[in-house]
């Protein structure tokens, strides 16, 4: 026999089935009964699945239809009603429905209305601006189910790079300078996704203070960020400091490569580019360190230097008011201008995108006219005339050609009906590439990082049929995407993919995400010469002309 259930333990179970009956819009007035059952339950001192029928029912809050849910339970282990409910429930939903000031009823909206299924989908949503526009949510709303399922995620135990970022930045804010300490582990490597913030230091303790303190255990000095996110100290002494930094940010597979070329691993170095040198090996910075792309790296000064933010010259992939951001075309513009950028490629979403406010023609007519009014007063800064045109279910694109021809490119993405297998993910896409007014492919696989795997697409297939049609492929920034992704970027760059870090701006701080693409992308050791947007504007220019003279579009 089971142990019997405590008041608080059955008042969760009937607020799940509250809460699910809600979500199906059951009956109003069980709802409400078995909601406030769960609230009285943890209020009444005796052990409510120990009474007898007739004392549960006229025990207060309780009352007969409950009482015969809580006999059913004591007796079946189950309540029937409410697992009926479970079953007609996505899993991601029921996730939903513990997020807090969310409800069943907004869970049920944004369900319905968005089809939105999980969590991080539902993140995502709030990203592009989608639920605020939802009828009873607003900005507000939507902030704070930001703030929520952020935190819901951060007890999965798994953390977006940018989220660790933050959080790493907050807590050497109060450490001395002077001291001396170096993030390592993941977070040096700017992993895209990481589990832990890991420092390493030859100070004492009291050097490196954390709310809450240090606490000693197996692995080190363990505390917990703001966030929730665990946090390790690693002290070594001076001698030990490169060999531990080396170690200590791994990835093991590159150490092992590494100290098997030195002969005595043991002997203090003087820095890490010491043991790189006793190795007989060019020094690897640390985010290129992963076992992937480090081995052909040589030397960042020559004509092959890896991407870093300062090369890039113009923002692709953006969406404005006119579809689902949140800045109009000129604040866009005018912030890419402040940032030093020379050029703007606008990619508001199609026609089929409805939930995202998609351009219909008459739309796309007068966005360009908007475009071709601003370029004349913006010069010589300019903004290009993009669409992110849906890929359809048959893998066509969102327009008639003699709309598609109105555009300088065109960036064909995946939005709807993801469920697909390998075969019907490939065609579709294939289909895509093959159309010749698609310019790039947007998010390649449609991942979200730590919610949502991606339709299976087979990446070498479809990166040399790009290579082939003359199609470059993203790298998207947004930190939950991050994709393609930069393990498929040595065979990209082998194929002579053209490869822009395009931030798929919804406002005008979204910009800055470039940043978070870029960090991804040279750990694939992403090559300068191979991003489309860090050519300067007269030559990205001319490859959008030299690409449609191919194509016979011009
Ligand atoms: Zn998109
Ligand atoms: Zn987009």
């Amino acid at each position: 026999m089971q142990s019997t259930l405590s008041n608080k333990e059955v008042g969760n179970i009937m607020k799940s089935l509250a809460a699910l009956m809600e979500l199906h819009e059951e009956n109003p007035f069980k709802i409400k009964s078995y909601a406030n059952a769960a609230f009285q339950l943890s209020r009444i001192p005796d052990v409510v699945m120990e009474m007898d029928r007739t004392t549960m029912e006229q025990t207060k809050g309780i009352g007969k239809s409950v009482a015969a849910k809580l006999v059913e339970l004591r007796e079946t282990g189950d309540i029937e009603a409410l697992r009926k409910l479970l079953d007609m429930t996505p899993a991601g939903i029921i996730d939903m429905l513990q997020i807090k000031g969310l409800g069943a009823k907004k869970v049920r909206v944004i369900w319905k209305e968005l089809g939105v299924e999980d969590v991080g989908e539902l993140l995502y949503a709030c990203y592009e601006n989608r639920l605020a526009k939802l009828k009873g949510f607003g900005e507000k709303t939507q902030e704070s189910v930001i703030q929520s399922i952020e935190y819901y995620q951060a007890n999965l135990g798994k953390f977006h790079f940018a989220t660790a970022l933050q959080q790493a930045a907050l807590m050497e804010a109060d450490w001395k300078q002077s001291t001396a300490w170096s993030r390592t582990g993941a977070l040096r490597r700017e992993a895209i996704v990481i589990e832990q913030l890991e420092w390493l230091t030859t100070a004492g303790l009291e050097e490196l203070p954390v709310p809450g303190g240090w606490q000693q255990s197996e692995n080190g000095w363990v505390a917990v960020s703001p966030g929730g996110i665990p946090m390790v100290l690693h002290v070594a002494e001076a001698a030990q400091w490169a060999t531990t930094l080396l170690v200590t940010t791994g990835n093991e597979a590159h150490v092992d490569f590494v100290l098997s070329k030195v002969e005595d691993p043991q002997q203090p170095f003087e820095d890490e580019a010491a043991i790189y040198k006793a190795a007989g090996l060019t020094f690897v910075p640390a985010f290129l360190r992963e076992d992937l792309a480090e081995w052909e790296y040589n030397d960042q000064a020559s004509a092959d230097a890896i991407i870093s933010m300062e090369d890039i010259q113009g923002v692709v992939h953006n969406h404005s008011t006119w579809s689902d951001g949140r800045n109009t075309i000129r604040e866009m513009a005018e912030a890419c201008m402040a940032r030093g950028y020379t050029y703007l490629v606008m990619s508001d979403h199609s026609k089929t995108a409805v939930y995202a406010g998609g351009l219909d023609i008459q739309q796309v007519r007068l966005q360009q006219e908007e475009i071709d009014r601003l370029n004349e007063e913006l010069a010589p800064f300019k903004i290009f005339k993009s669409i992110e045109s849906d890929i359809l279910n048959d893998g066509s694109l969102d327009y008639p050609d003699e709309v598609l021809a109105s555009f300088d490119l065109v960036i064909a993405s995946v939005h709807s009906n993801l469920r697909m297998d390998a075969a019907k993910a490939n065609e579709r896409l294939l289909r895509a590439i093959e159309n010749p007014y698609t310019s790039i492919l947007g998010h390649m696989t449609g991942r979200l990082l730590l919610s949502r795997p991606g339709y299976p697409v087979d990446h070498q297939l479809i990166i040399d049929a790009c290579a082939a049609n003359r199609v470059a492929i993203e790298v998207n920034a947004n930190p939950y995407r991050l994709d393609m992704d930069y393990h498929w970027i040595p065979y990209a760059q082998e194929k002579g993919i053209w490869i822009p870090v395009n931030p798929d701006a919804h406002s005008t701080a979204g910009i800055d995400d470039i940043y978070f693409g870029v960090t991804a992308a040279r750990k694939g050791g992403l090559r300068r010469r191979h991003v489309l947007n860090a050519l300067p504007l007269s030559e990205f220019e001319k490859w959008l002309k030299d690409r449609k003279a191919a194509k016979g579009i011009a």
